[in-house]
């Protein structure tokens, strides 16, 4: 009987095999595309912040920073000396309308009580310190300029865990795990990501398509934190010379990664060019779309142990923010796995069991 084994190679499986590696536990990973095509992680903007509302997302995003810049001795091997996760710190700025100004002020309050380093300023402000911004209908924008928040890129920092967790004894596997009773191990770890359904039919936890435009803009604003407008749900952040530009539409029913074309001018090019008066100006020069690993049921994460098994623990549901709370949900579960509870963020609140009670806690911070 094999010790730990974790269903799901990609960040979240090796974050929590990182973790439980460090202390001593004898972990296989299960994998079924080692290429990660289609996994949500390679896929994603690689954003990392603090600006959430609930207080257990900010404290996830503040140790985020933590571990990420802690990479280079964390997580250097003999075969990685010099890891790294390509850090831009270029902070993020989130913009509120009228309508969610007050959901705002109150998110402000956790902000605070977490010690989250944000700021905040009235649209009517705005120009004074993002002079390029249209603040046009904006009634309050919360924002970072002290390297705490921005991106990192995914498939290097999902190298360094691997690596790590490798070195530290965790064994790779390819396979594709059809059933969980299939496997015989003291503990089993969920983490098949917008595909948890396929192993644990009674989680709402299901793939949700979102596509990413990449642009080019005949003027550069290297300096540009991720920006997300909520009054259209558009974001954008730039990417070397040119820009990425998330659409705030997504589909539930789709199969395949098309990209959704038509949104592009439909939708994310008006809403950009309102904003940003440069962006009136751009190329389309490619894009992408991934599945979110979306929970139906209020937009948070769905991690602890299963209550319907003896020895199963899961991580899902992320929507938009696994990359960042891989690190520490990986903690989280190792400190759940090996001691019963949780002994540096409390994680209670997500719990499996609040799915079955219907229990939500939404986090409206989605992107
Ligand atoms: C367009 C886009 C933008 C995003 N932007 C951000 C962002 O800026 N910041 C952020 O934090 N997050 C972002 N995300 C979300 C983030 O990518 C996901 O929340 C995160 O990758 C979830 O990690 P995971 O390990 O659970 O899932 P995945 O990365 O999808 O990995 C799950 C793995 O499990 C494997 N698997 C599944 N079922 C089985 C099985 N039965 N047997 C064997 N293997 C299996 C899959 O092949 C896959 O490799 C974004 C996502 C998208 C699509």
């Amino acid at each position: 009987m094999d010790d730990v084994v974790i269903v799901g190679g990609g960040i979240i499986g090796v974050a929590t095999a990182y973790f439980l590696s460090k202390e001593g536990r004898k972990v296989k990973v299960i994998e079924r595309d080692p290429t990660y095509k289609k996994a949500s992680f390679p896929l994603s903007l690689g954003g990392f912040r603090r600006q959430f509302f609930q207080k257990e997302n900010i404290l996830l995003g503040k140790f985020a920073r933590e571990f990420i810049n802690q990479i280079p001795e964390l997580l250097k091997t003999e075969k990685n000396p010099k890891p790294t996760a390509s850090i831009v710190p270029n902070g993020y700025l989130l913009m509120f309308g009228p309508e969610h100004a007050e959901e705002q002020y109150r998110a402000l309050e956790n902000h605070k009580a977490c010690d989250a380093g944000t700021k905040n300023i009235k649209g009517t402000e705005l120009n004074k310190v993002f002079s390029y911004i249209n603040p046009e209908g904006i009634e309050t924008a919360t924002y970072t300029d002290n390297k705490t928040e921005g991106w990192i890129d995914p498939f290097m920092f999902h190298g360094a865990l691997k690596s790590k967790a490798m070195e530290l004894g965790a064994k790779f596997i390819k396979g594709d795990v059809k059933s969980l009773s299939e496997i015989k191990a003291k503990t089993i770890v969920s983490a098949a990501g917008c595909w948890t359904k396929e192993l644990l039919d009674d989680i709402p936890v299901v793939p949700q398509k979102h596509t990413v435009f990449r642009i080019k803009c005949p003027k550069h604003i290297p300096e540009m934190p991720l920006t997300g407008d909520l009054t259209t749900g558009v974001y954008w952040r730039p990417e070397g010379k040119e820009y990425l530009a998330g659409s705030p539409i997504s589909t539930f029913d789709s199969k395949d990664l098309e990209p959704v074309w038509n949104d592009f001018e439909e939708l994310v090019w008006p809403a950009l060019a309102k904003r940003v008066p440069i962006f009136e100006e751009l190329k389309l020069t490619g894009g992408w779309a991934g599945f979110y690993d979306c929970n139906k049921l209020d937009n948070n994460a769905v991690v602890g142990k299963h209550p319907k098994y003896e020895n199963v623990y899961m991580a899902t549901g992320f929507t938009g923010r696994g990359l960042m709370q891989a690190p520490g949900i990986g903690r989280a579960l190792t400190e759940l796995i090996t001691t019963g509870s949780y002994n540096t963020i409390d994680l209670n609140v997500f719990d499996v069991d609040r799915i079955f009670k219907e229990n939500a806690r939404p986090e409206p911070y989605v992107l």
